[in-house]
């Protein structure tokens, strides 16, 4: 395999990424069950901070808002930018949560990096090689979403070149890939989360929310990775799901969340996974 730095030796042991929060240190890899939460963008101070209040002591461990949105139509609503990383920020210090939230252009990097706990590299941009190079050199762990239409095999060459740059604290997402499917917004790839945990070693974490782009389809998908191995998992979540910028149709409720983070909870400590 051409991936070497990505690659389990041996007995080598499984990656584990730390983030500090207010509540001391946060894991995320080998015996954690680690959920990320929130709506697809930040739309507005308001709306952020009060679902950042509602998912608070829901089962959620970071919280998700984009404020750089990669839309398919240059006409759709792309964030609200460097506001939208301020709000993630107070969200933070309000609720004691880390946050992650996807930088799209390299020249945002410092900005991302300053306001966010952790930064994610969209299935879009899986090999934009420039960004991947530019994250590698930052110092916060990165979320790398698996491109929409990469093998099991460019993903790890991407995380590659990301840990070869000098960023060891690499996690992956699988977010379901293009297939011929039409039913589904993608199709969810839950054989490479079994493979991924044979292949290498590091955390990989799925999002079932993209995966299938429905609500109701979320919890089951969601157990189904943890069921094969996930190290976690990144949902949407909206408070008036039917009024979302982007991304509503497959958003939970806040009650809806609770309940499947509950189950979840309880799948992952099954598994012998630790869930707080
Ligand atoms: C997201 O998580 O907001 C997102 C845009 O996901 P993806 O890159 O997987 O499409
Ligand atoms: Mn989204």
């Amino acid at each position: 395999m051409a991936f070497i730095l990505a690659a389990k030796h041996g007995e080598m042991q499984n990656s584990v990424i730390s983030i500090a929060t207010g509540q001391g240190d946060l894991t995320i890899g080998e015996g954690s069950c680690t959920i990320i939460a929130g709506p697809c963008a930040v739309e507005s101070r308001e709306a952020y901070l009060e679902i950042a209040l509602l998912l608070k002591d829901t089962g959620v461990h970071i919280l998700r808002g984009g404020a750089y949105k990669p839309r398919t139509s240059p006409y759709s609503f792309a964030g609200l930018g460097l506001e939208g990383l301020k709000i993630l920020a107070e969200a933070r210090e309000l609720t004691g949560l880390p946050v992650v939230t996807e930088v799209l252009d390299p020249r945002d990097l410092d900005n991302v990096a300053c306001y966010s706990d952790m930064v994610q590299v969209g299935s879009r941009n899986m090999q934009n090689f420039t960004l991947l190079r530019e994250v590698g050199r930052c110092r916060r762990p990165v979320v790398l979403k698996r491109g929409l239409a990469s093998t099991i095999e460019e993903w790890l060459l991407a995380a590659e070149y990301i840990l070869d740059a000098g960023n060891e604290q690499v996690i992956l997402c699988e977010r379901g890939i293009r297939t011929f499917e039409q039913m589904t917004r993608n199709t969810v790839d839950i054989g490479a989360v079994a493979l991924i945990k044979e292949l290498s070693h590091l955390p990989v974490l799925v999002d079932p929310s993209h995966a299938t782009g429905r609500r109701s389809l979320v919890a089951p998908v969601a157990r189904a990775a943890i069921a094969a191995g996930a190290d976690g998992l990144m949902i949407e979540v909206h408070q008036r799901p039917d009024e979302a910028l982007s991304d509503g149709a497959q958003s939970l409720t806040p009650e809806g969340f609770e309940a499947l983070a509950h189950d979840i909870g309880r799948l992952a400590r099954l598994s012998g996974k630790e869930f707080i």
